[in-house]
């Protein structure tokens, strides 16, 4: 047998805890896979600590990423010894996930572990690095910004999308303004190219529908009045990446910014995006994302440590990205 982390109804609430679980007890699905790591992102935390319904099915082993080896599979893509990983696709909502040594995997969600990094590196991305990847892309997409003409904001900047989405930009050549709530985080922030610092409290309050033009672009983790705010100063044909709600779900905004100065608001899901999206994000990381960099933007721990850690992440306590050994 092996452990598992798994989320169980308890009085009507869901909870976790750690289980033995044996091969007959995962999903009947194509491939099996041995997980050597998966990561905590914000989600986790909040499918962990109980703090969100994020599990849509009960029992529910939870994780949203992993990376590990095919043990055996049921169709020929995929065939024992191949390295892969899964990022997203419901795993912890509808799939059993990551937090297991093994898991029963639907063919269609693998991917091949990325060119150019280990598994405990494609677990250091995991779900929130290549979201980063993806806000990046969508915004050199839209074709209004140029690395040199203006400021690329990223707001929730030291968590695990922001640092990333830091690191990216500033090695794309943009100069990268972090918008942060913790004055602890700047060296580290600076450390990963940021050249510029917005207090998370200068963005979090309602604002007036315009403000002062400053964004070329931004990547926003924190939605609510704070992606708001960053609408209403984007530049002039600007855009703007939205991805998170750290700071809440809603948009208290108004047309305005639309309206008068074509910004774009660019919606960014990781979880159902098509293998194609995928592919070119993973490319574009392994191009442009510094290993160094990567490296000092992670902590590696043990799944003992995941309940404490779920609780810190939905606290804001955490930086950067955390890889979970689960072998
Ligand atoms: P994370 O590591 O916890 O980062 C979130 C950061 O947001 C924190 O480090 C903190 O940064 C800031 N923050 C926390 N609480 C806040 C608050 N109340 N108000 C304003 N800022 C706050 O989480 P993550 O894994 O990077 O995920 C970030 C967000 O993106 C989450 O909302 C997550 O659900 C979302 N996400 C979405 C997708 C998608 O597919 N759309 C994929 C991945 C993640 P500072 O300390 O620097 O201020």
């Amino acid at each position: 047998d092996f452990s598992a982390l798994v989320i169980r109804d308890a009085d009507g609430k869901p909870r976790a805890g750690f289980e033995r679980l044996t091969l007959a007890d995962l999903p009947d699905n194509d491939v099996l896979v041995e997980v050597s790591h998966s990561s905590l992102n914000y989600k986790d935390g909040l499918a962990v600590s109980g703090k969100g319904r994020i599990a849509r099915r009960l029992p529910m082993v939870a994780g949203i990423d992993l990376a590990g080896r095919v043990v055996r599979s049921k169709v020929p893509e995929w065939q024992p010894g191949d390295a892969v990983i899964v990022n997203g696709w419901g795993l912890s909502e509808t799939e059993w996930g990551g937090y297991s040594r093994y898991q029963s995997v639907k063919a269609g969600h693998l991917t091949r572990l990325p060119e150019g990094f280990s598994p405990a590196e494609a677990m250091a991305i995991g779900t929130a690095g290549y979201t980063a990847a993806l806000c990046v892309l969508a915004l050199e997409d839209w074709g209004t910004i140029a690395p040199g003409q203006g400021e690329v904001l990223v707001t929730g900047a030291a968590g695990g999308v922001g640092s990333v989405a830091v690191a990216l930009l500033a090695a794309r050549g943009y100069r990268v303004v972090a918008s942060t709530g913790r004055e602890s985080q700047h060296d580290f922030l600076r450390g990963l190219g940021a050249s510029d610092f917005v207090a998370r409290s200068a963005l979090s309050e309602p604002g007036k529908m315009l403000q002062a033009e400053r964004w070329a672009g931004a990547v926003d983790t924190v939605g609510s009045h704070t992606l708001a705010n960053v609408l209403a100063q984007t530049v002039y044909g600007g855009a703007v990446a939205a991805c998170g709600l750290a700071g809440g779900a809603d948009l208290p905004a108004s047309v305005m910014p639309h309206i008068l100065r074509s910004v774009a608001l660019i919606g960014i899901d990781s979880v159902m995006a098509p293998a194609a999206k995928r592919d070119r994000a993973w490319a574009f990381l392994n191009a442009h994302l510094d290993r160094a960099q990567l490296a000092a933007l992670t902590t590696v721990s043990p799944m003992a440590d995941l309940p404490a850690l779920a609780a810190s992440i939905v606290k804001g306590e955490t930086r950067g990205r955390h890889v979970i050994e689960i072998a």
